[in-house]
């Protein structure tokens, strides 16, 4: 019996412990080590944060469904992996901490033969001072809880708007080097939209603040469209939302600190501003999750296994080339680990081999450059891609060929909702192909037939429709796994 443990439950994870579970059935132990007992759809936590969804509507107890699966799951966080094994055993092993309450702090360590690392983002609100939830500055909608809270403080900014105060309300990224800008273009939307539903819109003042030194650049450089026989921008197509919303855009912005109702950041020119708030919604950067590693005789080799973000090193190449030089055939197309035939990482926690959008610096020399982005569809897609290669490796013996899925290859679509009525709900969807430019196949680095952005209420539905589709699969329903990642 082979012993496969997935760290982390979340988008690659929970889909890689589900694929197993159906192509190995109950011959092997298959272990989710995961800190959190729910499961929550991260997209739909905008919705939370504008209250038009509850926390319930978008977590669901892991427990449950492990159980149907025939999955082991220790409520837990990993904390250090010993790939060569330790002084007792020379069998790879994890360090985990319980989390769960009778268990909290109690440490353990469990063996494996296979290991998935899938632990997403550490949330590096401490990158910059000031920023966060724990500040009480600033709100996020990165987990359901926070989005609870942020729908909190947004409701009192419209009851002071419909007390007749003006309000300034800031959605954007908390630091220069922040991912996810998807996330806070779609809430500032939603937001946007409430303030319209609420008839307070002309009393708010709702800014944009971007790490992005252009609009639509969302982390991936920007897109190129077809539309009616002509090449338009995700540029053009996204100021005109801004334009047609009035939401005005700060770009290239690093933000420095944040003190209680003023924002300091500084922008790609070199100059230094403060912007004064009544509400912020500001992302953190992430970097990976504090994992060490360690040799059989206790020696650290964290280094060998983690880029210095902490995100894992796999099959891409990190020398470290000028950008001009970089290449599609760079990302990684196995998420195997370097060095380690039985550890992969998938989904946020695989170290990106560069920026995709161009790096920039501004004229103090801070970098001021989205991190590339790695949303639900290619972690899902990463995530099953491991679970074929695994069970491969179990079933024909460790030389069987990996599966491969490079974000060079791979699809995405991003539909970034505005309001979320079933009759007036609005939403900007924008499918990429491929999600890494690969310039030597397109001339504009994507295919144009498969790069869209589209416009209005269908996007809405889809996003609607994604949000119950996700947690039917999630929640390993009958025929889950015909539900494309
Ligand atoms: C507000 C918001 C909106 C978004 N909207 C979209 C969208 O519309 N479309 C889209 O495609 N993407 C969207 N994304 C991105 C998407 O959520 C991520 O791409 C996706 O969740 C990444 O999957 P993951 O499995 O790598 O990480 P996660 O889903 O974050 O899962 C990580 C898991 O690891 C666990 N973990 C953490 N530390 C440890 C540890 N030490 N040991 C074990 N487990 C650990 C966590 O508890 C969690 O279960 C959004 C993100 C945000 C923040």
């Amino acid at each position: 019996m082979s012993d496969v443990v997935i760290l982390g439950a979340g988008v690659a994870g929970h889909t890689a412990a589900l694929h197993l579970s159906r192509l190995l059935g109950r011959e092997h132990r298959i272990t989710v080590v995961s800190p959190n007992s729910h499961w929550n759809w991260i997209p739909s936590n905008i919705w939370v944060g504008v209250g038009k969804m509850s926390k319930q509507d978008v977590v669901f107890p892991l427990a449950p469904i492990y159980a149907r699966r025939h999955i082991r799951f220790i409520q837990a966080k990993a904390v250090a992996i010993r790939p060569y094994g330790d002084a007792e055993s020379d069998r790879p092993a994890v360090d985990i901490v319980h989390t769960s309450p009778p268990e909290d702090g109690r440490e353990e360590r469990i063996r494996y033969d296979f290991l998935v690392n899938a632990t997403g983002p550490n949330l590096r609100f401490g990158a910059t001072e000031g920023l966060g939830p724990q500040h009480g500055t600033t709100v996020s909608v990165c987990t359901a809880d926070h989005a609870v809270e942020a729908a909190g403080r947004l409701r009192g900014v419209i009851e002071r708007c419909r007390a007749g105060e003006h309000q300034t309300l800031v959605v954007g990224m908390g630091h220069g080097t922040c991912t996810c800008e998807g996330a806070a273009f779609e809430y500032v939307f939603n937001v946007d939209n409430e303030l319209r539903e609420a008839g307070v819109r002309d009393l708010a003042r709702v800014v944009y603040l971007t790490n992005e030194s252009r609009l639509g650049d969302f982390g991936v450089g920007g897109m190129v469209f077809n539309e009616g026989g002509y090449q338009t921008t995700s540029e053009l197509w996204t100021e005109s939302l801004f334009r047609e919303r009035g939401v005005e855009p700060i770009l290239g912005a690093h933000v420095e600190r944040v003190e209680p109702g003023t924002v300091h950041f500084e922008t790609l020119d070199g100059t230094h501003h403060a912007l004064d708030f009544d509400f912020a919604m500001l992302l953190p950067p992430f970097g990976g999750v504090p994992l060490a590693a360690f040799d059989r005789d206790g020696t650290e080799i964290t280094q060998q296994l983690f880029a210095p973000s902490g995100f894992m090193k796999v099959d891409a190449d990190y020398s470290g080339k000028p950008y001009e030089q970089w290449s599609a055939s760079d990302w990684p197309q196995t998420y195997q680990a370097q060095g380690f035939d039985n550890i992969w990482a998938v989904g946020i926690a695989f170290a990106p081999p560069h920026q995709i959008s161009r790096p920039l610096t501004s004229a103090n020399g801070t970098v001021i450059t989205p991190s590339p982005p790695r949303t639900g569809m290619p972690s899902g897609v990463m995530g099953k891609t491991v679970a074929l290669t695994i069970a491969d490796r179990i079933r024909r013996g460790p030389r069987a060929e990996a599966h491969r899925a490079s974000m060079a290859d791979m699809g995405a679509a991003c539909v970034a909702s505005a309001g979320a009525n079933l009759r007036t709900g609005s939403a900007a969807a924008m499918t990429m192909m491929p999600i890494v430019p690969d310039y030597t196949r397109f001339p504009t680095g994507r295919s144009l037939d498969d790069t869209r952005g589209e416009l209005g209420l269908a996007g809405h539905w889809v996003k609607l429709l994604l949000h119950y589709m996700f947690i039917y699969k999630a929640k390993a329903r009958p025929g889950w796994f015909l539900i494309p990642e």
